[in-house]
C-alpha cells in the first residue's frame, strides 16, 4: 500500500496512462480526454483505492510477478523460460500485422483449440477511438487492428473481465497490465483465474493526440474528419495511414517522412513513458514484439521478437509451430537486449529522469523492476537538457504550434536528427557491433522457412 491518498500527484503531472484501473476501483472516478494535453486523466482525485491501484504513482512489480509466476527465478529481462523469433506463415496474415502477425496466430489458435471462451484485445471503435472488445471466433481475430501508438482509454478491457464469465486470452500494452493486475491482486482477486494467457506487446512508449493533430497539418487532414486510422501494415516498418470520412487517404512512411519524425518524436509522448522502465511486459505471460535485429533486416514481412514466460506460453508457441502456423527459432535475451537497446530495456533513461523529476519535487511514480541497475543511467545534465526542451515542446503543443515544431527539428534539432539515421545504417546495416567483435549475429541460414 502507498502512501499517496488520491490522484491530485496524477493529474498535475500529467502521468496517467488511461489503463482505467482507478474507475475499477473508485466508481466516483472518471477517464477522460484532457482538451490541453490530449492524453486521457482522471477528471477527479478519487480515493485512497483508486491511488492504490494508479501505476502513474506505484507498481510493486516484485510483488506482482511472485503472484503471477510464483517460483520462477527474476532476471533482468522479468521472468524469462525462452527467447525467440517468430513468423505466422500465413503471408496475408503477416503483412498486414505490426510484426511476425504471431499475436493473431496465438489467438486464433486458443480459441480454435477451446482453450479460452473469447480474447479481450483493442479494436476500432470510430475515428481515433479504439476500444478492448471481446472476440470469440478465430476469424474475428483477423479483423483486429495493428499497433496503436496514441493514448486510449483502457477500462472496456478490465469491465470485460470483471462483468463476463468465462476464460480469456487478453492483449494488452505493458502499463494496462500493471493497472489490471494491481486492481485484480489488491481489490478483485477472484478474476485472476479467468486469464488463461496474457498477451503482452513490447512498449517503448505511447502518444498524446498532438501527434494526431500534427500530422493533420502537416498532411492536409482535419483530425474532426478522421474515420480511421492505422499506424503498421505493409511491411516490417509500415505506414501511417488516415482515412478519413470522405474516403480520402493520407499516409505518411514511419521511418522516412519528415512531418513524422516531429510528430512522433519522444517529446510528444506521454509523461509517464519517459519514466517507464517496464518496456519488456514483465506481467505478461507472452510478449510480442518488433525483432530489429541486424539479422531480421532482409525481411519483407516483419519478424516478432517473442518471450515467453510461462511454461503454457512455450506450449502455444510450440503447437504453432509444429502445425505450421508459424515458423520460429530459439535465440538468447541477448536479442531483446540488442532488439530494442539498453536505453529502454534497462530503463537507463527513465531511472535516471525519474530521479531528476524527484530532485525537482515534481510528482514520480516508484516503479522499480527487475532491470534495476543493470543498465548504465544517463547522464544528469542529458536529462536535464531533455526535460528542458519537453517543457518547452509542451507549452508549443499546448497552443498548436506544430508548424514551428517543424521547422524546430529541422534547424535547433537538426544534428541529433540526422545522428539518428546514422546510428542506425552502423548499427542494422553495417552491422558495427559485429564487424568490431562486440556481438555475433545469427546466420542467414538459421532463418530458413522465414520471408
Ligand atoms: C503503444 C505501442 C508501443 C510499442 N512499442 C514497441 C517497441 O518499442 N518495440 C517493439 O519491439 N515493439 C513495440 N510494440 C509492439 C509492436 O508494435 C507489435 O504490436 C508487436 O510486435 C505485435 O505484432 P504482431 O504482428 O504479432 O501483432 P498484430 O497482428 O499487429 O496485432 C496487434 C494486437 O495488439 C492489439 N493492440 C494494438 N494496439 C494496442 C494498444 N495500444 N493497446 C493494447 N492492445 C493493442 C490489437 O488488438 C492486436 O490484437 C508496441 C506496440 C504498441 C501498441
Amino acid at each position: 500500500m502507498n502512501v499517496t491518498t488520491d490522484l491530485s500527484g496524477v493529474i498535475a503531472s500529467g502521468m496517467c496512462i488511461g489503463c482505467g484501473a482507478c474507475e475499477m476501483a473508485d466508481p466516483s472516478v472518471s477517464v477522460t480526454l484532457n482538451s490541453k494535453k490530449l492524453i486521457f486523466e482522471p477528471s477527479s482525485f478519487g480515493s485512497q483505492a483508486a491511488a492504490d491501484v494508479c501505476p502513474a504513482i506505484s507498481v510493486d512489480y516484485e510483488g506482482l510477478q511472485n503472484y503471477l509466476f510464483p517460483q520462477s527465478k527474476i532476471g533482468p529481462f522479468g521472468v524469462v523460460r525462452s527467447v525467440h523469433l517468430s513468423q505466422s506463415t500465413n503471408m496475408d496474415r503477416n503483412v498486414k500485422a505490426s510484426s511476425g502477425g504471431l499475436i493473431k496466430e496465438v489467438l486464433r489458435s486458443l480459441i480454435a483449440n477451446n482453450e479460452v471462451d473469447g480474447v479481450i484485445a483493442l479494436d476500432h471503435v470510430d475515428g481515433i477511438d479504439f476500444s478492448a472488445r471481446l472476440v470469440t471466433t478465430a476469424d474475428d481475430i483477423d479483423t483486429l487492428p495493428g499497433s496503436i501508438y496514441h493514448n486510449l482509454k483502457q477500462t472496456s478491457a478490465l469491465t470485460i473481465l470483471r462483468d463476463t464469465p468465462g476464460r480469456f486470452a487478453i492483449v494488452a500494452i505493458p502499463c494496462e497490465l500493471e493497472g489490471l493486475y494491481s486492481w485484480v491482486y489488491q481489490q478483485a482477486p477472484e478474476l485472476r483465474e479467468k486469464i488463461v494467457l496474457s498477451v503482452g506487446l513490447l512498449c517503448g512508449w505511447q502518444y498524446s493526440h498532438h501527434s494526431i493533430n500534427a500530422m493533420g497539418e502537416y498532411l492536409g487532414y482535419d483530425p474532426a474528419d478522421i474515420a480511421d486510422i492505422s499506424y503498421r501494415g505493409g511491411g516490417p516498418v509500415g505506414k501511417l495511414t488516415v482515412t478519413t470520412r470522405d474516403g480520402e487517404v493520407f499516409s505518411a512512411s514511419r521511418r522516412v517522412d519528415f512531418g513524422y519524425q516531429v510528430a512522433f518524436d519522444r517529446h510528444f509522448n506521454t509523461n509517464r513513458c519517459h519514466v517507464c522502465v517496464n518496456h519488456s511486459n514483465f506481467l505478461a505471460d507472452l510478449v510480442v514484439g518488433d525483432a530489429w535485429l541486424p539479422s531480421t533486416v532482409f525481411t519483407k514481412t516483419g519478424v516478432s521478437l517473442v518471450v515467453c514466460r510461462t511454461e503454457f506460453a512455450e506450449q502455444t508457441l510450440a503447437r504453432l509451430v509444429a502445425d505450421g502456423s508459424c515458423v520460429s527459432l530459439q535465440v538468447t535475451e541477448e536479442e531483446i537486449r540488442e532488439s530494442q537497446t539498453d536505453r529502454v530495456v534497462f530503463g537507463e533513461f527513465a531511472y535516471a529522469y525519474a530521479d531528476f523529476l524527484r530532485e525537482l519535487g515534481l510528482h514520480t511514480p516508484t516503479l522499480i523492476g527487475p532491470n534495476a541497475g543493470h543498465g548504465q543511467l544517463k547522464p544528469r545534465r542529458q536529462v536535464a537538457k531533455f526535460h528542458r526542451e519537453l517543457v518547452r515542446k509542451q507549452a508549443l503543443m499546448a497552443n498548436r504550434r506544430y508548424r514551428y515544431l517543424k521547422y524546430r527539428k529541422g534547424t535547433l534539432e537538426l544534428r541529433a536528427y540526422i545522428m539518428r539515421y546514422v546510428r542506425w545504417f552502423m548499427v542494422r546495416i553495417v552491422r558495427i557491433k559485429s564487424l568490431s567483435g562486440q556481438r555475433k549475429e545469427i546466420g542467414r541460414d538459421s532463418f530458413s522457412g522465414f520471408r
